[in-house]
């Protein structure tokens, strides 16, 4: 068998190289456990960017992801089928009651959303305010949305967005007027460093949302379908959106992304002005559709919330703790903030340790396992992660 040395020069020569790297060829999954090419086993404390929420190859997963592949495929969205309406209704049950859309990436929700911003707002209402740090993807308008250096380079951006600070209400509602669309931003913050929000702001924006005519959009890319503990990130606060795009966790490990829009919004698309060939495909919807029953059957909200309780006290309490500034997030969606300037050196330290974990705005760990990670598994990976801050 090849060996990752072999894997990565292939792939060097091969694929476009705009990812970071790390230097490990994965071969196979199992729950929360991962393996690469040349035999060596890892915890996964980082799911895929949160996609296998259910870690790999759950049992249900793969028995609903096999029959479906035994019964149908593909239709075309002239067509209806019966696993993305079961797929919607569990986004309406357990967020609100609005309508979905379908299609296989967190930037074309994004996509999704901006243009329903857009109809929904009229040529009189053309802006659309996200925030500092906040991440919506790499597609044009998502970039658009995206403040920051993932811009660089790719200018003329669409037109229309204003970046504001994220958690100042103050300075969202010196922008936020009779022109304005749509605010969007992410519940907690992902890429920007595991961010919440003081208690209130969000509650605030969507009363200024209200005041001004504005949509509420929340980007649940990260923080939704029970990674925080809750179905959906805006739960923790109560506060429920016009919009929210979905991503990432939705389908399991599978491309799946989606909106859900009130229906009076959800109204305005009517055929014609959005879609996506293969968004709904019955393949993904099927598996998408099961994560939520596992979740659900299984009781895996409040698994996310007291094993992200036991990470975080572990950690507080910890030989390393004297190296960590703050700790931030909900459920299994935490972030770690280290007093140094830059964790890249924990995250190689434990992965030659067999840990993987993730690190973002330079010195923010992110801890984001799969909801059915065991208590074992927390306790191996936490005592690689302590002595990983510890060995830099
Ligand atoms: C990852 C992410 C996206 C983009 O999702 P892709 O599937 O990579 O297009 C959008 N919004 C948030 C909050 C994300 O974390």
């Amino acid at each position: 068998m090849a060996t990752s040395i072999e894997f990565i020069a292939r792939h060097e020569a091969a694929l476009t190289g705009n990812y970071g790297k790390l230097p490990v060829v994965l071969a196979r999954g199992q729950g929360s456990t991962v393996w690469d090419v040349d035999g060596k086993e890892y915890i996964d404390f980082f799911a895929g960017f949160g996609g296998t929420i259910l870690g790999h190859c759950h049992p249900r997963l793969v028995d609903t992801m096999t029959r479906q592949a035994q019964t149908l495929w593909q239709v075309g969205n002239q067509f209806y089928s019966e696993p993305q309406i079961r797929l919607a209704e569990h986004l309406k049950s357990k967020a609100f009651d609005g309508r979905a859309f379908f299609c296989h990436s967190g930037a074309e929700a994004a996509e999704a959303a901006i243009k329903l911003a857009r109809l929904s707002g009229g040529p009189d209402r053309p802006k659309i305010i996200t925030m500092q740090k906040g991440f919506h993807g790499r597609t044009m308008g998502a970039l658009s949305a995206t403040a920051g250096p993932a811009q660089n380079g790719f200018a003329p951006l669409v037109p229309g967005f204003v970046h504001v600070p994220f958690d100042n209400l103050e300075a969202l509602e010196e922008v936020v007027d009779g022109t304005t669309a749509a605010v969007m931003l992410e519940p907690i913050q992902g890429e920007g460093g595991i961010n919440e929000p003081a208690k209130g702001y969000l509650r605030a924006v969507r009363e200024l949302c209200n005041r001004c005519g504005a949509l509420l959009i929340f980007d649940e890319v990260w923080t939704g379908v029970g990674r925080t503990g809750h179905w959906f990130g805006h739960q923790i606060s109560g506060v429920t959106p016009d919009i929210m795009t979905l991503g990432k966790a939705l389908g399991g490990g599978v491309p799946v992304g989606g909106i859900l829009a009130q229906p009076r919004l959800a109204a305005l698309l009517k055929p014609g002005t959005h879609g996506c060939t293969l968004g709904g495909n019955p393949i993904c919807a099927a598996v998408s559709a099961t994560v939520f029953d596992v979740i659900e059957q299984e009781k895996l909200l409040d698994c996310a919330r007291s094993a992200g309780a036991r990470i975080r006290d572990w950690l507080a309490d910890s030989t390393c703790k004297s190296r960590i500034q703050a700790m931030r997030g909900a459920g299994l969606f935490i972030g770690v903030e280290l007093a140094m300037p830059d964790a890249t050196p924990v995250v190689r330290h434990a992965l030659d340790h067999g840990l993987i974990i993730n690190a973002t705005q330079k010195n923010v760990l992110r801890i984001c396992p799969s909801l059915i990670i065991t208590e074992q598994q927390i306790q191996k990976a936490l005592a690689i992660l302590e002595k990983a801050i510890l060995a830099v």
